[in-house]
Parts: structure tokens; sequence; C-alpha cells
């Protein structure tokens, strides 16, 4: 057990088990996008660690940047997403793979996405390390996930609470 803040958080995924199934997302990646060379577009700031592994075990050609999404939310994923900062590229005919931590009721790449689109990119996909289908609310389908899990808050691996936690190696889980 280890605790964050005011919190106390039991062991969930190891980073050997994180590791495996990212090796296996790698491998259908670099099937899917072979002679393609995808711009993958990791979303600050969870996404950085499962990005960098994910993009180590990529074989293909391919590019990486990340983006911050500006809204007005606090901690909680009820706020309005707006604007995305960082984006240099140009994404049009572009082969895009948007990383993320986690998809939660989906509000963030459902109000993203349509942005994205804009720009024409040849195909938009999603690679996500987690999701938590029970609290989907949005319209919204990764096409890679590393981990399905139920509907709790979860720290780690690039994943904070409240700012702390995320160089933790593994995944931890709320009790
Ligand atoms: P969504 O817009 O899909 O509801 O929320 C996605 C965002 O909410 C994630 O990128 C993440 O920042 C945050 N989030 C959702 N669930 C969790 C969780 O269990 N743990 C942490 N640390 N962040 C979460
Ligand atoms: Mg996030």
């Amino acid at each position: 057990m280890i605790t964050i803040h005011d919190k106390e958080f039991a062991p969930f995924l190891t980073s050997e088990e994180i590791s495996k199934r990212i090796k296996a997302l790698a491998w259908k990646i670099n099937a899917d996008y072979a002679g393609k060379r995808p711009l993958v577009l990791g979303i600050l700031n969870g996404s950085f660690i499962f990005a960098a592994d994910l993009f180590r075990e990529l074989a293909v050609e391919a590019e990486i940047s990340f983006i911050k999404l500006a809204s007005y939310k606090g901690t909680t994923t009820t706020g309005n997403v707006i604007t995305a900062i960082g984006l240099e590229e140009t994404l049009t005919d572009r082969h895009i793979i948007i990383v993320e931590d986690i998809i939660d009721t989906g509000k963030t790449l459902s109000t993203f996405l349509p942005q994205l689109t804009r720009q024409q990119p040849a195909s938009i996909k999603i690679a996500t390390f987690l999701t938590k289908p029970t609290a989907l609310k949005y319209d919204v389908k990764a096409d890679y996930t590393a981990f399905e899990i139920e509907d709790k808050f979860v720290v780690g691996y690039g994943l904070d609470y409240d700012g702390l936690g995320r160089n933790l190696p593994d995944l931890y889980i709320l009790k």
C-alpha cells in the first residue's frame, strides 16, 4: 500500500505487466503502419511515459510530437476542453496516432478530435494506456488499448493524483 496526499492506493499493475502489453500494442501498430510514417501525438501531461515506452517499441518510421489541451476545468473531467497548445506540425495528409493516458468519460477526446479532423489528416487512430468502459459517456473508441479497467481512480505510470504519483513505475488503484 502507498499513500499520496491523503489517500491510500493499492498495487494494481506492475511495470512488467505494463511493458508486456505495450510490446503487444506496438506489434499491432508496426503491422498497421508499415510504410506510412505515422505522427504520434501524445497528450500531455498524463501520456508522456506511455508515449515514450510505446514509441521506443515502434519499428516503423515514425515521428512524435506532444500537445497540451487547455481547458477551464479543475481536477475533475467535467470541464470544457478548448484548445491544443504546442501543435506545430501540419496534420494534413498525415497518419495520426493520438496517445492518451486514459479514456474516462471520453469527453476530452470527443471534444478534441473534431478539431484535428478539420486539418484533414489521412487517418486518425487512438492509442490509450487505459480505458474505463463503464465510465464512458461520449462516442469515443480507442483503436489500441493496453488495459481496460474498472471505474476507479488510478495513479502511477504518468498518471497523477493532484500532481503527485506520475513517477511511480507501477500503476496503483484507489482503496
Ligand atoms: P475524459 O475526458 O475521458 O473523461 O478524461 C480523461 C482525463 O481525465 C485523463 O486524461 C486524465 O487526465 C483524467 N483521469 C480520468 N480518470 C483518471 C484516473 O483514474 N486517474 C488519473 N490520474 N486521471 C484520470
Ligand atoms: Mg490526460
